[in-house]
């Protein structure tokens, strides 16, 4: 199975969130081979989203999770009401969180044990920044970020664990990481997250991220065991997506 996830970011209101989703709805129908598709509105539009995705092949998923479950924490929203606004899945840990708004390696730990204990299924978004690129320094930086979100964290073994690698210096870039690069950090990242959680080897998804379209996600796709690709530019176009879907089903039926 592959999976592409869209990370709609701070963009689209309700209405226009409803009619993207209807959009990938479309793309869909009658489609044989599909990748699985989570597609990630601002929070304001889950649950309009939720509605219009009913009966549909395309799950919800939210772009953070918060670490408590409920008080005096204004502006964060709780694992327990992604839930009650049927999310499948939550992002957390993405680069712009870490780097806009300081989220540090211990909050992105927090935010995971919270989702951990529910039915939630997590999307750890890592990656290096440029200067750790070019000091080449990208195994120990992402290394660190996966100790410390994942060790000696309790983990229900039959809930999958998807790790996207996502490099920050290729995220909204002009150019994506090399199929070399990726190909050499999923592999790495596969192997120390299975050291580290000792989940078995199909409970660990690895996705790429950064500068994901159309035109190269055919080739990210049908390399080394990535499971998928998440897509933040390219998923806010409905003909960029389609042709993303497209990729992930022509290697699933290649790959059959
Ligand atoms: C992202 O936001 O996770 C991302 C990969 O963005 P983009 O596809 O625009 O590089």
């Amino acid at each position: 199975m592959k999976y592409i996830i869209g990370n709609w970011k701070m963009n689209l209101g309700i209405r226009e969130s409803v009619a993207l989703a209807r959009g990938v709805i479309r793309i869909t129908r009658g489609k044989e081979g599909l990748p699985e598709i989570i597609i990630c509105p601002a929070f304001t539009a889950l649950s309009e989203v939720k509605k219009t995705l009913a009966h549909s092949r395309v799950s919800l998923g939210a772009q953070n999770c918060g670490v408590e479950k409920s008080g005096a924490f204004t502006g964060e929203i709780s694992a327990g009401m992604l839930l009650d606004a049927e999310c499948k899945y939550a992002l957390v840990g993405h680069s712009e969180r870490r780097h806009i708004f300081g989220e540090s390696n211990e909050i992105v730990r927090k935010r995971l044990e919270a989702m951990s204990k529910t039915k939630l299924i997590p999307v750890l978004c890592v990656g290096e920044p440029k200067s750790e690129r070019d000091a080449g320094n990208e195994e120990n930086y992402v290394t660190d970020q996966l100790k410390s979100a994942l060790d000696g964290l309790s983990l229900n073994k039959k809930k999958p664990l998807f790790i996207a690698y996502e490099p920050v210096w290729a995220i909204g870039a002009k150019e994506p990481a090399s199929i070399a690069e990726m190909i050499n950090l999923q592999a790495f990242i596969r192997l120390v997250a299975k050291k580290i959680t000792d989940l078995p080897d199909t409970s660990i998804k690895i996705l790429y991220g950064g500068s994901v379209d159309s035109e190269n996600a055919y080739s990210f796709l049908r390399e080394g065991e990535v499971d998928g690709v998440l897509v933040g530019g390219a998923s806010l176009s409905i003909n960029k997506f389609e042709g993303i879907i497209k990729a992930a089903s022509d290697v699933i039926v290649a790959q059959q």
